[in-house]
């Protein structure tokens, strides 16, 4: 992707970059501060590339730069990232090395520190002389998940850039594209903000078994059936051995309750559109508040799963009360 593409993603970050750097007034230290899967990174990498792009103001990810870049091999664009979930005292140290060489090679000198929150105070604390005197023509982009983890001189002394969630409909056309069906794309853009992520779910054979057990088990509580139990021992999916199967399930499932509370609101623009007729015709059946209950079951039985919850006895109790 380049720079624009990301204009669909990012749009308010990507114009803000674009402007200061037409306008020569790029920020000497960037905060990219957003959830996980909102593209910090990967628009860290194209703002380098857009300082050493050979067509000058964009990012043709075909000169030599933006390969080298891409690829992490411009002697002039510094790459660290967290290693094993922290970024070592080592890292840092290289890196305060590196910031004081003269560069090989004529251009700014760019740092990109992905994830700072992985930092220790002390390593934190010594990146702050970067940011505190800049050395011309150098850029540190810092990168935070989590910006209540972060030291407030680092962020005070950096421009902080929001990264908003990424809207639903950009994942579901990257899945698309990538041979993901669209009913399927669409489930699962629920389940993840991250593109990657998403895309490893919707290729999981597991997904698609998770589904056609949500619904079955969804139809049986719209339809009154007393058999959930048998449904469940008769379905491909097991959900006692796997706890990222039964997060799924409890996911997919939460996303078709809410679909029904949507409908039940007479609002149609649902994520199982498969099923909006079944669902309109069967509405009725529940109440609003056997509903809500039900979604509450839903996520108290999601927060026990997290606490390693006896997996059989906690998928049991769930689909009892669901009826
Ligand atoms: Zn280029």
């Amino acid at each position: 992707m380049s720079i624009k593409e990301y204009l669909n993603i990012q749009p308010k970050v990507v114009k803000m970059l674009l402007n200061s750097y037409n306008k020569q007034r790029l920020a000497h230290a960037y905060l990219f501060e957003g959830a996980k899967g909102t593209k910090k990174k990967a628009l860290a990498i194209e703002l380098a590339k857009l300082l050493y792009c050979e067509k000058q103001g964009e990012v043709c990810n075909e000169c030599i730069n933006c390969i080298r870049i891409e690829h992490q091999n411009h002697p002039n664009v510094l790459v660290v990232e967290a290693d094993n979930n922290t970024i070592k005292k080592e890292q840092v140290l290289y890196l305060q090395q590196e910031y004081h060489k003269t560069t090989l090679e004529p251009g700014p000198k760019v740092y990109i520190i992905d994830k700072i929150e992985k930092m220790s105070i002390n390593a934190a604390n010594s990146i702050l002389k970067f940011i505190e005197e800049p050395v011309a023509d150098t850029y540190t982009i810092l990168t935070t998940d989590n910006l209540h983890q972060i030291l407030p001189t680092i962020i005070s002394r950096c421009q902080v850039i929001n990264f908003q969630p990424i809207p639903k409909a950009s994942i579901v056309n990257y899945l698309i594209e990538n041979g993901v069906d669209t009913y399927i794309a669409g489930i699962c853009s629920h389940l993840t903000n991250d593109f990657d992520k998403a895309l490893e779910i919707a290729n999981n054979d597991k997904i698609i078994n998770i589904i056609d057990l949500v619904i079955m088990i969804s139809q049986a509580i719209l339809n009154k059936q007393e058999d959930i139990i048998v449904l469940l021992e008769n379905s491909n999916v097991d959900l006692t051995k796997d706890k990222k199967v039964s997060e799924y399930f409890l996911d997919v499932l939460l996303i078709y309750l809410r679909d029904i509370q949507n409908a039940k609101n007479n609002n149609f623009e649902i994520v199982f559109v498969n099923d909006l007729n079944f669902i309109q015709q069967y509405v009725v059946n529940i109440s609003k508040e056997k509903l809500i209950y039900n979604i509450n079951e839903v996520l108290k039985a999601k927060i026990n799963l997290e606490y390693n919850a006896n997996l059989v006895l906690l998928i049991d109790h769930l689909l009892l009360n669901l009826m």
